[in-house]
C-alpha cells in the first residue's frame, strides 16, 4: 500500500506563490492552502502474483465486495495499444515478447487512471513487476513527502509571515494579488500594480 496524492498542479501553484513571496509585504495568497486541503490521498493496494495465478479474478471479487476500483496494469497497456497512441506499437512489441514495458509508460497510465477516477481506493493488478517499476512508482509516492513539507511551510507562513504582512497592511502598504490563474493572467495584474506604483512614486 502506497499513499498517493494528486500533486502535479499543486507544485505548479507553489512555484507561483514562491515567486510572489519573494516580494515581501506585497503579496499574500490563500491559493496554496486551498490546494493542500483539497488533496486526495488514495488508498492503494498492489495485487501481485505469477501469470495465470488468478489476480484479475480475485481483484474483480475484491472490487465488488469492498467498493475498491480495479486497475489492471496489463489492461491499461492493452487499451493504450487499441487507442493507437504514439506508444501503442512499442507496447505491443514488448508485450508480445513477454518483456516489461518501460516504467515511465506504465506509471503514467496508472497515474492518469487514478487522477481521472472518482474513487479513493484502488487495486493495482499486475504492477509493479520489477524493481525499476517499483522505484518509478515510488517516485510519485515521494512527492507526497513534498506535500507534507508544503503543509509545514504553510503553517510557518501563517504563524510567522502573516504578522509581517498584517503589520504592513495596517499601514496601507499591502497590495494583494490572487495567485489563481495562468502566469500571464497574474502578470497582467502585477503589471497594473507596478504601473500604478511607478506613477505614484515616479520611478523610471
Ligand atoms: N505488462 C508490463 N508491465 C505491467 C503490466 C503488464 O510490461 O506493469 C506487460 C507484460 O509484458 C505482461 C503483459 O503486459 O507479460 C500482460 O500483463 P497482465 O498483467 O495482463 O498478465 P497476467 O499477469 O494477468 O497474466
Ligand atoms: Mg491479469
Amino acid at each position: 500500500m502506497i499513499p498517493w496524492r494528486s500533486w502535479s498542479w499543486l507544485i505548479g501553484k507553489q512555484c507561483q506563490i514562491q515567486h510572489a513571496l519573494n516580494l515581501p509585504a506585497l503579496f499574500t495568497t490563500e491559493t496554496v492552502k486551498d490546494a493542500v486541503t483539497s488533496i486526495r490521498r488514495p488508498f492503494i493496494t498492489f495485487v501481485l502474483g505469477g501469470p495465470g495465478s488468478g489476480k484479475g479474478t480475485q481483484c474483480a471479487r475484491i472490487a465488488s465486495a469492498f467498493g475498491v476500483a480495479h486497475l489492471s496494469a496489463g489492461d491499461l497497456l492493452r487499451e493504450e495499444i487499441s487507442s493507437k497512441s504514439t506508444n501503442g506499437e512499442l507496447i505491443r512489441s514488448i508485450i508480445k515478447e513477454g518483456k516489461i514495458v518501460p516504467s515511465e509508460i506504465t506509471v503514467n497510465l496508472i497515474h492518469k487512471a487514478i487522477k481521472s477516477s472518482t474513487a479513493d481506493k484502488f487495486l493495482i493488478d499486475g504492477f509493479p513487476r520489477s524493481e525499476e517499476n517499483r522505484i518509478a512508482f515510488e517516485r510519485i509516492g515521494r512527492i507526497d513527502d513534498n506535500i507534507e513539507t508544503i503543509k509545514k511551510r504553510l503553517k510557518v507562513f501563517e504563524k510567522l509571515n502573516l504578522p509581517v504582512i498584517s503589520y504592513y497592511s495596517a499601514k496601507g502598504k499591502v497590495h494583494k494579488i490572487s495567485a489563481k490563474g495562468s502566469v500571464d493572467e497574474i502578470f497582467e495584474k502585477v503589471h497594473q500594480l507596478f504601473s500604478s506604483l511607478k506613477e505614484a512614486n515616479g520611478f523610471a
